[in-house]
């Protein structure tokens, strides 16, 4: 038997992430932006990285090549929050596996042009993602420096 789970949007973000698939600068997407602002780091926002890639990334650090996306816990299939649909739960359930395609799909592509690629949910503290990216460009530009001594 197909045991059903009842629709629950446990917060009022993923709630609103159900309403619109790519919602600009919505309520998570502001916050980690302005904590990264913050951290004194500076990127370029919904930004295509790779020309011949249609992916837009959420921030864009384009010396360090670091490209963050922040994923709504619905549409991506958060493990936390993702809970299935009552009504068309086959249509949404495919919808959700074909964007975590395409996200790992996404994560290859960047991979192979040499860019690191930052997944934040948007549940996560805004605070703690921040510091995680601006830790990962600062060593990502360590590295291009140490590259850059060594030639
Ligand atoms: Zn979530």
């Amino acid at each position: 038997m197909n045991v059903e789970r009842p629709t629950r949007a446990s917060s009022v973000g993923v709630r609103k992430s159900m309403q619109s698939n790519k919602g600009r600068d919505t309520k998570p997407e502001l916050a980690l932006r302005r904590a990264v602002h913050a951290l004194g780091l500076r990127y370029r926002v919904s930004a295509r990285p790779l020309p011949k890639v249609r992916r837009t990334a959420d921030m864009v650090f384009t010396k360090a090549k670091v490209a963050v996306f922040l994923d709504g816990c619905f549409w991506h299939g958060c493990p936390e929050h993702h809970t299935k649909a009552a009504t068309n739960a086959d249509y949404w359930a495919e919808k959700v596996r074909r964007n975590r395609e395409r996200d790992a799909e996404t994560d290859r592509l960047f991979a192979e042009a040499g860019w690191t690629v930052i997944r934040v949910w948007e549940h996560q503290n805004p605070l703690e993602s921040a510091r995680h990216v601006a830790d990962c460009v600062r060593s990502r530009r360590a590295d291009q420096l140490g590259q850059r001594t060594a030639r």
